[in-house]
């Protein structure tokens, strides 16, 4: 086993920006998890299923070949030997990733592919259920946070950088939606690991959440 850190939180905290920029300090491998959950959600999208439809989710699973790589340092997502990196981080995607994450056959067969990672690797692994659940041995173990009026208001700019056209209350609504669908469901929620430390960046910014952890870390 490498050196694990393991950072989870809810959806818009910061966690991706700030796990990598402490991997690039710490030399680390950023594990990016909730990308791996959108990589199914692609395939899931691209055979028109419903993320009610549990049985056909649970059929599709079956075709989905999910691989990571790493380029220049930066994590690739391979779905059936087609990189889809550029298409996982759209509202579509990441929807149909949470509801459809919520289904125990969807999470099993991200599981090995999430430990495999950890063994051999020094890591930071960000997600929802990394110290809860893939890693609970975790070396560190950080639960990011930050309210939702913070969340929603980094999104909104991140989104109108793009120049796309977004309204701040249903993004709100979005985030609020989706941290009760990880929260409330049944198998591996998402929740503070009683290890780990709680970092609410509501009234921080980038450099002083990433020094924080640091401070953490080895
Ligand atoms: O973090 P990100 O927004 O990319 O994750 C997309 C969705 O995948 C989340 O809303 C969550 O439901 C799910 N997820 C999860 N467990 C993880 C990572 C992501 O359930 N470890």
């Amino acid at each position: 086993m490498g050196y694990t850190v393991a950072i989870d939180g809810p959806a818009g905290a910061g966690k991706s920006t700030i796990a990598k920029l402490v991997a690039k300090k710490k030399k680390y491998i950023y594990v990016d998890t909730g990308a791996m959950y959108r990589a199914l959600a692609i395939h899931f999208l691209e055979k028109k299923i419903c993320p009610e439809e549990t049985e056909k989710v649970i059929m599709a699973c079956e075709d989905a070949d999910v691989k990571i790589a790493y380029e220049n340092g930066v994590q690739q997502v391979y779905l059936n030997g087609e990189n889809v990196t550029s298409k996982l981080r759209t509202e579509e995607v990441g929807n149909m990733a949470s509801k459809t994450s919520a289904i125990p056959e969807v999470r099993g067969k991200l599981l090995e592919l999430q430990r495999g990672l950890a063994e051999t690797e020094d890591v930071i692994m960000d997600g929802r259920d990394i110290g809860t659940n893939i890693l609970p041995n975790a070396d560190v173990k950080i639960y990011l946070t930050a309210s939702v009026e913070t969340r929603a208001m980094r999104r909104y700019n991140e989104l109108k950088e793009k120049g796309a056209v977004c309204d701040l209350e249903k993004i709100k609504t979005d985030i609020r939606e989706r941290d009760d669908r990880d929260m409330s469901r049944k198998i591996a929620p998402l929740k503070q690991a009683k290890d780990a430390i709680l970092v609410d960046s509501s009234e921080m910014n980038i450099q002083e959440v990433v020094d924080t952890i640091c401070g953490y870390c080895k």
